[in-house]
């Protein structure tokens, strides 16, 4: 058969690098389809062609058939690769490719078709004696299927038979839940997968999930490539999934893998694939499905085996024979990946979306990174959250999780929200490093509570130290308000913000360091000394109190406006290993436009709301006093006397919304000019 000579990736992100990869050390050219959001994103950088597909919507693009093909033929590409997810399990595309004649990377239509239904699976594996998880799919009648369910017992599972992505799955506990249980599960699955078939099986209790990568090549050669432990789930979600699974023996391993062997050669699977077994607390396995294309967490096997799991598939579709034995499959050390989400933990993990200010990837022995965002990409709300998975591989499996933790305590993403924090809350449990999984682990263990990001006195003295530099070195010192000292003895008071903690430092200049007197909310003040050592990038290395640490510090605002003054809402972000911290300047009100008019009357810089007033007409009041309080884009904003003096009127009320320039109290500054 011809060898493939230009491949084109009918997917995005971290998958279509990851195919392009291996395609750049083959000397295949490649070419990328992609949307006006994706428009920056590496994978179509990194691909020979980039062809535009449509605006956004998956159903108008990844999934559109027709565009593809049609992207095909524009770029004389022979082979396409559907990746994962989208069109990868659609045996009417994988029709079409072939019909166009192009290569299709994957198993055949048939395969994929009969796979595709979970039903029509579980009974091909339970006709070549791979055991099935006990249940009923010999009807599709809720009345018939309710009336199943006493036999098969409870608790029992309603599953979609298109299901996938863990979706159309209803945990029943008793008979009366049943009826309604069939109808939900059925509309859902009807919804998202156009199919409302479902069907009934058995809840295992306590299970593990264990996975089998297959491999086979036209000559009806099929191996298996060991297991991966994929039982870290969150919503029937793989998040950490690794090789070997914890505890495996070689005869289990022998036995597993002779049942996804079996599975594989009932539909004469050609490819790579994967067969899901669900375990028991009593080792024994269920079949539970194939997905018939590569699977997210294929790197953990690609790190034990040394195959390349991609150049294997190009192989084959080139008509290649599998280039070594079963015996000659060996398994070195242990793998673990974990994957990035744009999440937000404190919104029961919905997916993030917006502008990654910043994306640094752990590098070091033993890590692999499959991204598929940058700094300054943005994750558009019509794809998957996902942003990244770090592997790591190590002689056991105690390494690779001691390098994956530090390679995620390395891993720094500022933008949208992110599962980082979970993920490394799991790698730190006892139960993690026991070996003994299951997937209902983290309902065991408890998701971890969002930990506020909190204003630690080293992440402020860290930001007083980067604010004193960026003014040092900014081109745009002279346009600093009044009153606005770099050098010099005098101390300079800042208000900073972290969600709803309030901190103030007075700080000042001493030789090369500064001293600073913090305090946080209602708490004590305390004295720091800090001493600048050097900046490398975004990172500061610095002496705090005699110890020198290092912190990766990110000024949103300031940093992507250069050239304007200091404004509303200029943050910094800051990353020391595990702790992470937004903390953003509270401004100072700019001295009133209209001095000469209206001496001492402060105006609003933006439109807010006045949510409190901290005096009252006739107090006196000193320079940097508080004396209102403005929220504006969701942001407290403290206004501050520019100068001693007594207050003579407050022309708004707690409530009331005010224009930018709008007056909002006036001072009658007594000896303001000093
Ligand atoms: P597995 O492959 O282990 O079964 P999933 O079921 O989570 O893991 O992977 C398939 C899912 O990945 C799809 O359902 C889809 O939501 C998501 N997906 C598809 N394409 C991409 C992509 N390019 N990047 C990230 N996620 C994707
Ligand atoms: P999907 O197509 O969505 O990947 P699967 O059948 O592979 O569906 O199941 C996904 C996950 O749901 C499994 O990894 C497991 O956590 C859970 N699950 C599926 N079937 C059962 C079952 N019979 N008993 C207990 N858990 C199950
Ligand atoms: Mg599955």
């Amino acid at each position: 058969m011809k060898p493939i000579s230009t491949l084109l990736v009918a997917n995005r992100g971290e998958i279509a690098r990851r195919i392009f990869r291996t395609c750049r050390a083959e000397g295949i050219r490649t070419v990328a389809v992609f949307t006006q959001p994706d428009r920056g994103l590496p994978f179509v950088q990194e691909a020979d062609l980039a062809i535009c597909i449509g605006e956004g919507p998956a159903s108008d693009s990844y999934l559109d058939t027709d565009k593809i093909l049609e992207a095909a033929a524009q770029s004389n590409a022979d082979a396409v690769h559907p990746g994962y997810g989208f069109l990868s399990e659609n045996a009417g595309f994988a029709e079409r490719v072939v019909a166009a004649g192009l290569k299709w990377v994957g198993p055949s239509p048939h395969a994929i078709d009969t796979m595709g239904d979970k039903t029509r699976a579980r009974e091909l594996a339970q006709k070549h004696q791979v055991p099935v998880v006990p249940g009923f799919s010999d009807s599709t009648d809720p009345a018939v299927l309710a009336s199943k369910a006493p036999q098969i017992g409870f608790p029992l599972l309603i599953k979609a038979s298109a299901g996938g992505g863990g979706r159309g799955m209803r945990r029943v506990d008793a008979m009366e839940e049943v009826p309604e249980a069939i109808a939900s599960a059925s509309r859902e699955a009807l919804s998202a997968f156009g199919n409302g078939t479902v069907f009934l099986e058995k809840f295992i209790e306590h299970p593990r999930h264990i996975e089998v990568q297959v491999i086979a090549d036209e000559s009806g050669t099929i191996l298996h490539l060991g297991e991966r432990e994929c039982s870290i789930q969150r919503r029937h979600q793989k998040i950490i999934e690794e090789s070997p699974a914890p505890g495996m023996t070689e005869s289990f391993r022998a036995e597993l893998g002779a049942a996804a062997v079996s599975v594989a050669r009932a539909v004469q699977y050609v490819g790579a694939g994967t067969v899901e077994f669900i375990v028991d607390a009593n080792d024994q396995f269920y079949f539970l499905e194939m997905n018939t294309r590569l699977q997210v967490e294929h790197p953990v096997t690609e790190c034990v085996t040394g195959f390349d799991l991609v150049a294997l598939q190009l192989a084959i579709a080139e008509g290649g024979a599998l280039p070594f034995t079963q015996e000659e499959v060996q398994f070195n050390g242990h793998a673990i990946e974990a994957r990035i989400y744009a999440e937000n933990p404190a919104n029961d993990y919905a997916p993030g979306t917006g502008p990654l200010l910043r994306c640094r990837w752990p590098t070091g022995t033993g890590i692999r990174v499959d991204a598929g965002y940058e700094t300054h990409n943005e994750i558009s709300p019509f794809y998957d959250s996902m942003i990244a998975k770090v592997i790591a591989h190590g002689s056991t499996r105690a390494q690779a999780t001691r390098r994956l933790l530090g390679a995620l305590t390395r891993t720094w993403v500022v933008g949208p929200p992110t599962n980082l924090p979970l993920l490394k809350d799991i790698l730190s449990t006892d139960r993690w490093d026991s070996g003994v999984l299951e997937t209902g682990f983290l309902s065991l263990e408890g998701l971890p509570k969002p930990v506020p990001l909190n204003m630690e006195r080293g992440v402020l003295a860290a930001t007083c130290l980067g604010w004193w530099l960026r003014r040092k070195h900014a081109p745009w010192h002279q346009d600093i308000p009044a009153g606005f000292r770099v050098h010099g003895a005098d101390w300079q008071l800042d208000e900073w913000q972290s969600f709803d903690q309030t901190a103030q430092a007075r700080w000042r200049q001493v030789g090369e360091r500064l001293e600073i007197a913090l305090s946080v909310g209602e708490g004590d003040t305390t004295t720091h000394t800090v001493r600048h050592l050097c900046a490398d990038g975004d990172r500061l290395i610095l002496e705090l109190d005699g110890l020198q640490v290092q912190w990766d510090t990110l000024w949103d605002r300031c940093e992507r406006r250069p050239s304007a003054t200091l404004e509303d809402g200029d943050r910094v972000f800051v990353h020391l290993g595990d702790a992470e911290s937004l903390v953003a300047l509270v401004p100072r009100m700019p001295l009133p436009q209209s001095g000469a008019d209206e001496p001492g009357m402060l105006t609003a810089a933006t439109p807010g709301t006045v949510v409190q007033l901290l005096v009252s007409v006739g107090d006196r009041v000193t320079s940097g006093q508080p004396l209102l309080i403005l929220e504006a884009m969701k942001m407290e904003q403290r206004i501050y006397a520019p100068s001693d003096g007594v207050v003579e009127s407050i022309p708004v009320a707690v409530g009331e919304t005010v224009s930018a320039g709008d007056r909002l109290l006036r001072l009658d500054c007594e000896e303001s000019d000093t």
